[in-house]
Order: C-alpha cells, then structure tokens, then sequence
C-alpha cells in the first residue's frame, strides 16, 4: 500500500546519501549539510505525524514538541556561539548526544518488553534472539560511544587530561568481558529481575567507554573520535531497527559506515593499526615540555621584514597550516597573504596534513571559510612530492604535524606517523608564539635545524605585519 511515511522515508534517505556525498567536497559541503538537514526534518515530522502503531499514532506531542524546541534552542545558541577553534570539542559532544539517544532508544525498548510481561520467567521466553541482540547491542554501543565521546571533548577542551595506570588494558578488557555476560546473563536469566542485571550492564558500559578513550593520548585522538563516531551510527542502525524505521536505519548505517571508513582512512593517516591505537596509547604524551630544550642546539630566529623579504623573492612558497592558525583566526590573514605573494608572482601552495588541527578535515574547513581556491591545496603526498622543489615553507601554527622525530627516533611516541617533509625546502619559516610543544606534547627538532627559523608571535598578528612589508617591497 502506497503510504506518505515511507515516502519521506524513502526521500530523507535519498538526501543522507546525497548530503554524504557532497560533504566529500568543501565547495559542496555546505549545501550537503542543508541537504542531509531538511531530509532529516522530513523525517522527523512525518514520523511524529503519520506513524501509526497498531491503528493508533503517536498523541504526547506536548512532551515531543517540548523537547523538539528545547534541544533546537539549545543546539542553534551553541552551534552560533562556538568558536571555530572550539568545534571540534562542540562535534564531538554532539557525537555523544547522539550515541546517548540511540542507547535510550534501545534502554525503552528493553523497559517497555519487559514491563509488558511481569510475570514471565525469562526474557528469552518472549523476545527472540536477534531482537534481544538488536536492543542490547543498541544499549552498549550507545553507552560506550556516549561515555567516550564525553570524555573526547573533555580532552579536547583541556578539561580532562589523559589518564593510564598499569594494567589498564587488562582492565578494560575485564570490563568489557563483564558487559558481554551482562548481556547474555540478562537474556537467559530466569526470574523476574533482569532489569537489574541490564543497568548494571549499562553502567559498566558508560564504564567502559570512559576508561577506553581516558588513556589514549595526543596524536591518537583523530581515530578514536572518528571510531566514536562510527560506534554512534551503529547504535542508532540498532533503533531503526528495532521501529523498522527505514530512514532511522539508512541515517545510522551511513554514519556508521562514513566512521568506520574515516577510521581506517585516519590510521593508514597515522601508519597505525586499529588495534595498536587502542592499547597502544601513542602520543600519550604529558604535555609537560613547557621551552625549548637546549640539547639541540640554539633556535634561529627572523624578524618580520627579513621574512617578508625572503617570501617576496622566492619563486614557490608552501604554507602549512596546523592548530595555532585556527586559534589565531589567521584565516583570512593567510589568504591576503597568499594573494599578495601571488600578485609579486610567487607560487603559493598549502600543505593540508590529514590530522592537522583538531578535527578530521579541520585545515579545509578553516581555509574554506577564508575562500581559499581548492587548487592550491595539496595531500600530504602531493605536498612532499613538491616540498623538494620550494623555497619557503612557511609553518602557521602547526607543530606535530611537521615534526622529523616521527620519521627519525624510534623513541618518540609519534614514530611512524607520516609526516610533512617540510625541511626539504631550502628555507623553513615556523610561525608560533613560544618554543612550547604541540599537542602530543612533545620537543620539535625542526625548529633547531640549519634551514629553519623561528618567527614568534601569533599567527594573525604576524601575518598583518608580514602583509604591511610585502607592500613597500
Ligand atoms: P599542534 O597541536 O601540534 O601544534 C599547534 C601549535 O600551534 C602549537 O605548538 C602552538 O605553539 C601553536 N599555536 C597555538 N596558538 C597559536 C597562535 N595564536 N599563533 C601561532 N601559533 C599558535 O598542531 P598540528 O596541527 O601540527 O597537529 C595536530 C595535533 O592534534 C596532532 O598531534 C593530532 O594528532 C592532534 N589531534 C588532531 C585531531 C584531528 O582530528 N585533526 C583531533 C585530536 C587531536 P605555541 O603555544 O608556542 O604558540
């Protein structure tokens, strides 16, 4: 029977998809967001409106629209007031709302079956095997990427600093043996209190997901925020699931799918495996190196005018962008700058390091606010390949990211991690304001090589006088 529900349904999930596929692309990406939104609006109305269980629909909509308004005003007065460089910690709380509302889905299920039959004996007398999975997998997944993500944006706001102990990993691999007899327990438990046994499952669960990501330090945290955010996808997979709501199960099995994808894409990013982030705690650094260690010889430093003057002459320039460009808002600084290079004739590039900045596709999105030409933009790869053949790189703002050690010190917790060549260039540029060290807090031997030179100060501040120069050159 043709029905206007699945209509929608069919609909919101034509626009997840296409919204997905646009968000690939920082000149769609916007528009996709939009997209990806009204598909989603769609959705929800006619699910409030049109669903039907049983020949009856839904009648608490003082509870649902009460709700509707209070989270749309506290999402658009948080999204409008945050800061570009606190967006990744804002995601990343999101992320655990969304893990929290998919786990509650499958917590109500769970209540509502259970409440139904008082006087059963056994949960797996009434509900079958795969529904039961459906919901406790939901539960779990919910939690533990609810937890996870909390703890996330605790660590990227500075809030939360990391934690490990020893024996952690052993730790938390008995905790999530707990929370799998928890589950089974549950289902074949005969009597008439699983519910206990379920809450129980679920704390440990939110356990569980506190003490997974507490541990995992600097450089790692771009995979587990990608990981958390696959985990929330498949949790709200499990709701649709569980309502047969279709746009529910293609909305979660697309986030699902885009985090897992953007996992792997992050570790093959860092030269790791899934696993050897999880127990590895790389760049779990103290964050304690506060100056430069003078073991390495003593920093060069450049003063404005020399620097505008070597930038002026030289033929190809490469910028590299990290972290302190987006706390300095330097933006549009950057992209003035670049036009003004461009106009005495120097070819300017930018250097785009896949875990630079604070979130997967962070350095895009800062560019792409100041309307930075795509073209200019090169992958890792690209960039090293021309880094041979530039004359400035000059660093804004970025430190892990351009740092030799993960190329040349076993000893260092970021080695393996591909990093850019950026010594390669005949001179080296590194703009920040202090010789303290990034976020795996760890000493930058660049910053002391023969080619580098240091330019102290923050970003925008240096760009505005480097943009000055460059006109009485
Ligand atoms: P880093 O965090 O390594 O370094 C940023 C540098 O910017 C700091 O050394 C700081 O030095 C400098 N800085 C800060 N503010 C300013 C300012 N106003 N003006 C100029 N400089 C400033 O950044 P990178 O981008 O190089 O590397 C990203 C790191 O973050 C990696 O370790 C990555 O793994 C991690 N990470 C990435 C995520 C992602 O998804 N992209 C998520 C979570 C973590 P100073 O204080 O001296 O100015």
């Amino acid at each position: 029977m043709f029905s206007f529900l699945s209509l929608s349904y069919l609909i919101a999930s034509v626009t997840f998809i296409l919204g997905l596929k646009m968000l690939s692309h920082p000149a769609t990406a916007r528009k996709g967001n939009m997209i990806a939104a009204v598909g989603m609006a769609l959705a929800i109305i006619t699910t409030i409106f049109l669903y039907e269980e049983d020949g009856k629909k839904l009648h608490n909509y003082i509870w649902i629209f009460s709700a509707i308004i209070i989270g749309t005003i506290i999402g658009v007065l948080t999204a409008k007031k945050v800061k570009m460089t606190a967006m990744p910690e804002l995601v990343s709380f999101f992320n655990g709302m969304g893990g929290a509302c998919a786990a509650l889905i499958s917590v109500i299920e769970f209540y509502y079956l259970y409440s139904a039959h008082p006087t059963a004996d056994s949960f797996s007398n009434f509900v079958s095997g795969g529904h039961y999975l459906t919901i406790i997998a939901g539960t779990i997944i919910g939690c533990i990427s609810f937890a996870g993500s909390v703890i996330a944006w605790g660590k990227l706001s500075g809030k939360i600093k990391d934690f490990a102990f020893k024996g952690q990993h052993i730790f938390n691999g008995l905790i999530f043996i707990l929370i799998l007899a928890g589950a089974v327990t549950v289902y074949f438990y005969y009597g008439t209190q699983q519910h206990i046994l379920f809450f129980i499952t679920v704390a440990l669960a939110l356990l569980y997901g506190v003490f997974f990501v507490l541990p995992i330090g600097g450089a790692d945290m771009p995979v587990v925020i990608s990981l958390l955010n696959s985990f929330t996808g498949v949790a709200a997979a499990c709701g649709g699931f569980l309502y047969n709501n279709k746009a529910m199960l293609t909305g979660g099995i697309l986030v699902g799918a885009a985090g897992t994808l953007l996992t792997i894409l992050m570790c093959k990013a860092m030269n790791r495996s899934l696993l050897n982030v999880l127990i590895g705690s790389f760049g779990g650094g103290t964050n304690t190196i506060e100056s430069g260690n003078k073991e390495h010889g003593n920093v060069k430093e450049i003063s404005i005018t020399d620097a505008a003057m070597v930038l002026a002459y030289a033929k190809k320039v490469m910028i590299v962008p990290g972290y302190g460009l987006a706390v300095a808002q330097a933006q549009h600084t950057c992209q003035e700058l670049q036009k003004a290079l461009q106009e005495k004739g120097v070819e300017v590039l930018y250097a785009i390091h896949p875990v630079a900045g604070r979130m997967p596709g962070h350095m895009n999105v800062l560019l792409a606010e100041a309307d930075v030409d795509y073209d200019y933009l090169l992958e890792m790869d690209d960039a090293n390949s021309q880094l041979k053949t530039t004359d400035v790189a000059l660093i804004l703002g970025a430190n892990d990211v351009v740092n030799p050690a993960a190329k040349t010190n076993p000893a260092s917790p970021i080695y393996g991690m591909p990093v850019l060549d950026v010594e390669l260039a005949k001179t080296v540029i590194v703009n920040k304001r202090s010789m303290k060290p990034g976020y795996a807090g760890i000493e930058n031997e660049l910053f002391y090589q023969p080619n580098t030179s240091m330019l102290f100060g923050d970003a925008k501040k240096v760009l505005q006088q480097l943009l000055a120069e460059l006109k009485n050159i």
